[in-house]
């Protein structure tokens, strides 16, 4: 599940995207929002995704809750910024919209599909204002 997740992130990336599960120490640097708790970082165009090891578990963990959902949110928001998207709520709402793609390489149902985007919208509202989507000013990334 793990490979196929990044398999189809590297297509929306652009480039190979590679899985470190050490993303809960911050790069030197990195200021973290206010009430954000750090679940990844990912150098602007690189190709390492830094998750923490709870959002790497929930990459794991079986089935598809909300573990599950928020961990590849958070893998799907690192991709966008691998892609070069440097603000958090474009890469939020990026993340959104590459999960369709991602769940329709992963052979996931409709049902399961709209239960993971539901989740994905309860997470994003309780994170704090620079995640959030604004304005529709990241329309131009869609
Ligand atoms: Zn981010």
């Amino acid at each position: 599940m793990i490979a196929g997740l990044l398999a189809a992130l590297a297509l929306l990336v652009g480039h190979p995207v590679e899985l470190r599960c050490d993303g809960d120490t911050p790069p030197p640097g990195l200021t973290i929002p206010p009430g954000a708790v750090l679940e990844g970082w990912t150098q602007l165009g690189g190709d390492v995704l830094h998750l923490s090891e709870a959002r790497c578990a929930g990459l794991r963990r079986p089935g598809r809750g909300r573990e599950w959902a928020w961990s590849v949110q958070t893998l799907l928001h690192e991709g966008a910024h691998a892609a070069g998207v440097r603000r958090e709520d474009c890469a939020e709402s990026l993340a959104t919209v590459w999960f369709l793609f991602a769940a329709w390489r992963l052979r996931l149902d409709w049902a399961e599909t709209l239960a993971v985007l539901e989740e994905f919208a309860r997470r994003s509202a309780t994170r704090p204002e620079p995640y959030r989507p604004r304005d529709g000013s990241c329309v131009e990334l869609l």
